[in-house]
């Protein structure tokens, strides 16, 4: 893995539902393509604000039932994110019950938690969990999960003791709590995958653009709407579903001038003689495979 290719819990998540997301990454971190100039699209800032909210409301909360909270001071400009772990690791062992936006670093992997928060078993052994404030009103997204695992990864790396539990406290209020241990072998089994992907050369890794739901969000939309639309590509058929895809792309129709001279009853959407081209609703791609999806599973 390149030393200067950081990897947080937010690009693992990216990761899962789009492996092209990585590779557009890394060559941005490796100089080889210019960071995207649109930033976060007006959606994305909007559940991001929403996302601040949310957070700011779980921090009321414990400081409203009395807790010792520790705002964890912020990153100097020009420190390293090693360094800032360095200078506030020491809050672990302050008297504190809640530790907000903790930075953990650990096996080349990097975040802040939102909350650590300190518990007390019953013989009296103290350990560290990380509760995550998520938007989700209901269930845990495998996204959301991975970040927890890797935050109780490094919380034992730090402390010595695994947490036996993480929590999402979600946007309807209630918190949901996950055993450590029952994701595990998941979280190892990711870590590898990712790994994997990470170590590729650069020109080994072949990905590329297809719609998922990181779409939507994602600082890359532009590049690859630009590249659909330069394309011709399927992703602009009204109403295309999965099988129609597979259909057109198994007879190597893979663009709007191909589609147009394929057989009039190879696909569901040529029988309703439609010709009507519109960006179509993203839809999930295969994840954390590490390599492109070759169709989309909507
Ligand atoms: S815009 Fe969509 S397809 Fe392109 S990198 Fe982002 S998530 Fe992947």
């Amino acid at each position: 893995m390149s030393p200067e290719r950081s990897v947080t819990p937010t690009k693992i998540t990216a990761w899962l539902d789009c492996a092209h997301f990585l590779t557009l990454t890394h060559q941005v971190e490796d100089g080889t393509r210019e960071a995207p100039a649109g930033g976060m699209g007006a959606f994305a800032r909007l559940l991001a604000d929403k996302g601040l909210q949310h957070e700011a409301a779980c921090l009321a909360e414990y400081e409203g039932q009395g807790k010792r909270v520790l705002h964890v001071p912020s990153r100097h400009p020009r420190e390293s994110f090693q360094a800032w772990v360095v200078r506030v690791g020491s809050a672990f062992d302050g008297e504190w019950d809640v530790l907000y936006q903790m930075p953990l670093a650990h096996d080349g992997i990097r975040g802040i938690a939102d909350f650590l928060v300190r518990t007390v078993d019953d013989d009296g052994r103290g350990s560290w969990e990380p509760v995550d404030a998520k938007l989700a009103r209901a269930q845990a997204k495998p996204g959301h999960v991975l970040q927890l695992c890797f935050y109780a990864e490094a919380i034992e790396a730090v402390t010595g003791t695994r947490p036996a539990e993480m929590h999402l406290w979600l946007g309807s209020g209630a918190v949901e709590t996950l055993a450590v241990h029952d994701f595990s072998a998941y979280w190892r089994r990711l870590r590898r995958q990712l790994a994997t992907v990470l170590d590729d050369p650069a020109d080994q890794v072949d990905t590329t653009a297809v719609p998922c739901v990181h779409c939507g969000f994602c600082t890359f939309a532009d590049v690859c709407d630009a590249q659909w639309r330069a394309e011709d590509s399927l992703v602009y058929v009204a109403g295309l579903r999965a099988p129609e895809w597979e259909t057109l792309l198994a007879a190597d129709v893979v663009t709007l001038p191909s589609s147009r001279s394929a057989p009039p009853t190879s696909t569901a959407w040529a029988r309703s003689g439609s010709s009507a081209w519109a960006p179509r609703p993203p839809c999930s791609s295969e994840p954390g495979s590490g390599r492109a999806p070759t169709r989309p599973t909507c």
